[in-house]
């Protein structure tokens, strides 16, 4: 077991009180800290103070005290302290958004991506568009930049094991490194769906569960894992694969180079791809991602105005579904379900038989017990992934309280912790 210096345990505990403060719907009295973090008021109120003086946290009011003594102060974060760079890679668009510290999305910008790329091409463009970005962050610091992809990506590992945004055998090695020696700033990639699991752990609705799953089904089928409360990677980043669990021997090519994945049977292309076959769409020439979601949205319309093919095709989708997730929860006894389909996805159509199916797939105990919400968070909820992220790796490198330490000093947006690091 790893021993941990006293440094670091005071590091530790400084970020407890910050996640207890970024957790809670509104702001806390140091008693309230106390009680949801199971440190001692002593030690709460040394913290606070630290975390006052360096700004990650501010004094926003007062109540009266519950022993009718004097007024508590109130604290909450303060959204200025640092700023996050997210970054989302898409197989057709480039997404950046600025985050401030308590997960608002202060400034999106989107920029058309033509994939496969190269690596060198990919890394270009993201600086680019990131440059462009940081016109806004006014006089704020910058932590760093949260990348989300599709793909099997090891975060730790700086590596993208697969990829279908990247040309040739989708694999590159040290993106993160490359992007970071052009900015300046700790930068760190993780695969989308894992990024969005932190997203619901950290500012979400998995803020109170310590054993979740967040799907997202659109140009593929992601799984980001919480388990015993923390983000689950497995070994190399590959845990959470389950989209390409196959289904059938020899089936339907997926986009990862295997056959008969279930991501080749229930994501958006997959669906348009039987549409085709179905003859329901024209089939004369490859499909681009561009023109995937316009074309499942073209085939759910045919499927609402009754298209018996159509419907058959969305209540395959959402039985293959339905059955999938019970085997999911029936493994990791998992207490939500997530399930982000894109703002395109024909919930309507799907939904009943995806249901049904989950309900004959799940262990007895579990009938009832575990709420699947079927929804679509909206494009920002991977940013406040991306941040949360950065701020999460950040604080395992120690190097959030780095800048706590040194935020007071200096808060030109030109001075990044790399750079302060170089100065120092
Ligand atoms: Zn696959």
């Amino acid at each position: 077991m790893t021993r941990l210096s006293s440094r670091h345990i005071s590091q530790l505990h400084l970020y407890r009180v910050l996640h207890a403060v970024r957790r809670n719907d509104a702001p806390m009295s140091r008693g309230e800290i106390g009680a949801s973090t199971g440190l001692s008021q002593p030690a709460v109120s040394s913290l606070t103070r630290r975390l006052l003086e360096n700004g990650a946290l501010v004094e926003v009011g007062a109540r009266p005290s519950a022993g009718g003594g004097r007024k508590e102060r109130e604290l909450a974060l303060n959204s200025d302290f640092v700023w996050v760079v997210g970054v989302n890679i898409s197989l057709f668009q480039l997404t950046v958004t600025l985050t401030d510290f308590a997960g608002a999305v202060r400034a999106t910008r989107n920029a058309p991506l033509e994939t496969p790329m190269t690596k060198a091409a990919l890394v270009r463009r993201v600086v680019r568009e990131v440059r462009a970005c940081l016109v806004d962050l006014g006089g704020v610091t910058l932590a760093g930049i949260g990348v989300a992809l599709p793909g099997f990506v090891d975060s730790l590992g700086d590596l993208v094991h697969w990829s279908a945004v990247f040309s040739g055998s989708g694999r590159a090695a040290g993106l993160s490194e490359a992007i970071a020696a052009e900015l300046g700033v700790p930068v760190f990639i993780e695969n989308e769906a894992k990024i969005r699991a932190l997203a619901e752990q950290w500012f979400g609705r998995a803020a109170r569960s310590t054993h979740a799953a967040v799907i997202t089904l659109d140009q593929g089928l992601g799984v980001g894992l919480i388990l015993g409360g923390e983000l689950y990677r497995g070994r190399a980043g590959l845990a959470g694969e389950m989209g390409h669990v196959q289904i059938v021997a020899g089936g339907r090519p997926c986009h990862c180079g295997k056959r008969g994945c279930l991501e080749a049977y229930v994501a958006h292309y997959a669906v348009v791809e039987q549409g085709r076959e179905a003859g329901l769409l024209p089939a004369s020439r490859p499909l681009l991602p561009q023109d995937i979601e316009p074309t499942y949205t073209r085939l759910a319309e045919t499927g609402r105005r009754g298209g018996a093919k159509a419907r058959a095709i969305f209540e395959r989708q959402g039985r293959l579904l339905g059955t999938w997730l019970g085997n999911l929860i029936n493994l990791l006894a998992l207490q939500l379900v997530i399930v982000d389909g894109g703002q395109h996805l024909a919930i309507e159509l799907l939904e009943g038989p995806l249901r049904e199916a989950l309900d004959e797939a799940l262990a007895l105990p579990h009938r009832g017990k575990v709420p699947v919400l079927i929804d679509h968070e909206g494009g920002e909820a991977w940013a406040r992934g991306a941040a949360a992220l950065v701020l999460q790796r950040l604080d395992e490198s120690a190097e959030v309280m780095n800048i706590a330490s040194r935020h007071g000093d200096d808060l030109n947006t030109t001075t990044t912790p790399a750079a302060r690091r170089a100065a120092a």
